[in-house]
């Protein structure tokens, strides 16, 4: 056998083996040969097409222009290569990546055509799966940023066009209690999609936030009706790993063209209103304003400053006195934070407590108060003037951390305070968050820690659950006592609160007392014990002792 037939021989053997579909054409175009991989992808047999041009696997998505170039590279360049879509016999369209040579003999004339493709549908499979993921949020399969700001680029172009206008609404939403932050995400995002309509794009922004765009409204009240859908259908728990979880949720809206031109800037004022939301209740949204961005810049120098004051020790503490109902003795003492920053001056606690809720900064905070109110209590009762009780407010955020009992009882030992004369208060919002605070609240009552609901009346929750947890006190709150005889309805909450407290056995402590007139009412109503102006304002600890101290004996 001589060389070329061997060489012949082996070409053949490539020809029927290759991977690729192969097909050889004379100069006119006409099949003469395909290989097996040919017969593979297309699934036409060589007897099918030897004969035929290539034009028999047209698909009819490519025109004639795409054919004439084809032919032109060939002849000028001797070689084409490109993507191609082609149809198989059984008439399903796919893609191939095809490159065709051209073959002459010596004197330049064209012997021969040879195809050779590869059927890339799973390549392009693949890619569609890869944007897929690209513009996704993995875990709920939401659009992501990237897509968003695709979306949003569009339908600012059309609301220009249409004269309509654009919400973006920033949508917080927080498990209430301890659960899974994953599963708990996807049944919420899965609760909400359900309530916005396709036109609407909704994304994930966030570990916690999604955003939602909403096309084509009138102004600010079409927007707020949509904000309110999605709260609504937030009411319902959701299920999450088979149990009942409630979602907080808060809503911050921004406007196009008004509050901003580009994503970036609309979704950092729908943030800033979401988190004005957020400082007022539990579930509700907010429109930004230009006075909002002001707002998130205090916000933003409190948490820092806060950071440094916590960790340099800089707040304070002060005392107030608890009187019984007689006004002539101190039954007890409540702790207050203070906090005089050299660049903001005096921040109210108001302000910065729920900062420090937000950020986790109220474990440290909360923390060194108690430190701090223990050993000041502790010293009072060395020199024999301590009150009987030292009140202190904890968070119901401090009640999440599962070890807080026990760094309550760490400090207890510490400082060698006795919990007996310890009473803790809780925003009414404990209340409603039952599942989770009834181990720890149940420890600290088996502590020896009197508990008792603060700033009562003011919070929508469920009275019942003040049958089933230790709970042995209210402190109605300032708001319903500077009421007292200026409106009946007030007037008949208090009533209500006392009545209450009194069937489930609960002390009531009257906060806030300012007039004689008002102490006069809830005396006569039973309250218990009163604390407020009238009796003495919130002091320094020094100032305590020189005012309300009495030596004990
Ligand atoms: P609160 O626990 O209900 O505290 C009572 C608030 O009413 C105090 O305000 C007190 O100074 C004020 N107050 C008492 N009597 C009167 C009165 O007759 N008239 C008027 N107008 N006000 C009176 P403050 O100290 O600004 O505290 C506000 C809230 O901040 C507290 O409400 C409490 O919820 C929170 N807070 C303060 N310190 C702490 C703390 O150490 N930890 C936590 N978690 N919260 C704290
Ligand atoms: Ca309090
Ligand atoms: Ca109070």
């Amino acid at each position: 056998m001589t060389a070329i037939q061997d060489s012949g021989r082996l070409a053949h053997i490539v020809f029927q083996n290759a991977a690729e579909g192969i097909a050889i054409t004379d100069p006119q175009g006409r099949i003469l040969a395909v290989n097996g991989a040919f017969t593979t992808l297309t699934g036409y047999p060589a007897g099918d097409v030897v004969g035929h041009t290539p034009a028999i696997l047209r698909s009819g998505r490519h025109g004639r222009e795409f054919y004439a170039r084809m032919w032109l590279a060939l002849r000028d360049e001797g070689r084409w290569q490109g993507e191609i879509w082609n149809r198989r016999k059984n008439g399903e369209i796919y893609p191939e990546w095809l490159s065709i040579s051209t073959v002459r003999d010596a004197t330049g004339d064209v012997l021969h055509y040879v195809g050779v493709f590869t059927d890339i549908s799973r390549i392009m499979e693949e890619q569609v799966k890869l944007r897929d993921l690209a513009y996704h949020d993995p875990l709920t399969r939401l659009p992501n940023r990237m897509l968003l700001r695709d979306r949003f680029e569009q339908a600012a172009r059309r609301s220009l066009r249409d004269a309509r206008q654009l919400a973006v609404l920033m949508v917080e939403i927080t498990p209430q209690g301890k659960v899974p932050n994953d599963p708990f995400l996807i049944a919420a995002s899965e609760r909400l999609a359900t309530h916005l309509r396709e036109t609407d794009t909704f994304a994930r922004y966030g570990e916690n936030e999604f955003l939602v765009l909403i096309e084509g409204i009138n102004g600010p009240r079409d927007a707020s009706v949509t904000a309110d859908q999605l709260l609504k259908a937030l009411e319902k728990p959701l299920a999450v790993d088979d149990l009942d979880v409630y979602a907080g949720a808060n809503i911050g809206i921004s406007l196009y063209p008004m509050d901003g031109y580009t994503l970036d800037d609309l979704a950092t004022a729908a943030d800033a209103a979401m988190l004005q939301a957020r400082g007022q209740q539990r579930r509700g949204f907010h429109f930004y304003s230009a006075e909002m961005t002001a707002f998130a810049n205090e916000r933003a120098t409190i948490e820092r400053q806060l950071r440094r004051a916590i960790a340099d020790g800089a707040l304070e503490l002060h005392f107030q006195p608890q009187f019984d109902v007689s006004g002539d003795s101190v039954v007890g003492v409540e702790a207050l934070a203070r906090w005089t920053d050299p660049e903001l001056g005096i921040v109210e606690p108001e302000r910065f407590i729920p900062i420090a809720e937000d950020n986790g900064l109220i474990h440290p905070l909360g923390e060194w108060v108690m430190r701090k109110a223990f050993t000041q209590f502790i010293s009072w009762q060395a020199a024999g003037v301590a009150p009987p009780v030292l009140s202190l407010n904890i968070s119901a955020r401090q009640l999440e951390r599962v070890d807080f009992a026990d760094s309550v009882a760490a400090l207890i030992a510490e400082t060698g305070i006795s919990p007996q004369s310890l009473e803790f208060e809780f925003r009414e919002s404990v209340l409603s968050d039952v599942a989770y605070v009834v181990p720890a609240l149940e420890t600290l009552d088996r502590m020896g820690i009197r508990l008792s609901i603060d700033g009562f009346g003011t919070g929508f929750s469920p009275l019942g659950n003040l049958k089933t947890l230790p709970i042995s006190k209210l402190n109605i709150d300032r708001s319903f006592v500077s009421g007292i005889g200026s409106n009946r309805t007030n007037d008949t909450i208090v009533r209500t609160v006392l009545g209450v407290a009194r069937t489930l056995g609960l002390r009531v402590i009257a906060e806030g007392v300012e007039t004689e007139d008002q102490a006069v009412f809830l005396r006569d109503q039973g309250c218990d014990e009163f604390q407020g102006h009238l009796y003495g304002q919130a002091v320094s600890g020094e100032d305590f002792v020189r005012r309300f101290a009495r030596p004990r004996n």
